[in-house]
């Protein structure tokens, strides 16, 4: 009889380790650096070698501005021609959304990578206000690159991405925003002993190296 019960329990595990999964809070990794740092570029490997789902706030708001009928299209459009932060309300929603659709789909997929968030004080306010009792930040993945390597990289990234915005105008624009909006939140962050900093101006899998280092240990 004991035994009985014993093996009905074990046959349940699964469903039971997957009920705490969706009573699992997210397990978020912001990552943050200069445009063209690289995040994109190392969001998917981490993605294909460890359980986590990138979600990044630039594709969120491209996917907005494309989207049919989207209230928002315009008001995003301008923003990322100009280069500058888009209202955090629009950003918050957009991920909050894309965390609970990917939660729903598979109750397994609680973790995730947040590129290109938070980039100023605003987003980071509009993170704690919204989504403080509702994710749990790990860790800051910061990849550091001189601008000149970051101008670079967009430059080359822009003759075949159709990006509206890497080209020598926007982008002077996007590093003045990193510098003045995007690196103090880094700081703030770095005082709180959250930054893993990876130097991003080595090859792609060398950086993936340094990369696979940290969540081999953090997990
Ligand atoms: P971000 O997401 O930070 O804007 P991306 O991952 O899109 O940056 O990379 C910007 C451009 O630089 C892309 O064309 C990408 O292929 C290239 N790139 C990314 N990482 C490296 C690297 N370590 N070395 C050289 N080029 C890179
Ligand atoms: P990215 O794809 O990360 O290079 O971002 C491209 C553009 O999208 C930025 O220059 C901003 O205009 C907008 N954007 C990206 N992330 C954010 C964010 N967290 N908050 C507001 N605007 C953003």
């Amino acid at each position: 009889m004991v035994l009985r019960s014993v093996f009905a329990l074990y046959q349940q595990v699964p469903n039971i380790l997957s009920r705490v999964a969706v009573m699992m809070k997210p397990q978020v990794v912001f990552v943050l650096g200069g445009p063209g740092a690289g995040k994109g570029t190392q969001c998917t490997k981490i993605t294909e070698n460890y359980s986590y789902t990138h979600l990044s706030a630039g594709d969120l708001l491209r996917g907005e501005r494309a989207r049919e009928g989207s209230e928002f299209g315009q008001l995003i459009d301008r923003h990322i021609k100009e280069g500058v932060i888009v209202p955090v309300e629009i950003t918050i929603n957009l991920l909050r959304k894309a965390m609970e659709e990917t939660m729903k789909a598979d109750e397994k997929k609680f973790r995730f990578l947040i590129d290109g968030f938070p980039r100023n004080e605003d987003n980071l306010q509009g993170w704690s206000r919204v989504m403080d009792d509702k994710a749990n930040v790990k860790f800051v993945l910061f990849f550091d690159c001189s601008n000149e390597v970051c101008i670079d990289r967009c430059l080359e990234r822009g003759q075949h991405s159709g990006r509206t915005d890497d080209n020598r105008e926007s982008l002077q624009k996007r590093i003045q925003v990193y510098l003045q909006s995007t690196r103090p939140i880094i700081d703030q962050y770095e005082k709180q002993g959250m930054v893993r900093t990876v130097d991003a101006s080595h090859k792609v899998d060398e950086v993936f190296a340094d990369v696979k280092a940290i969540f081999d240990k953090e997990g």
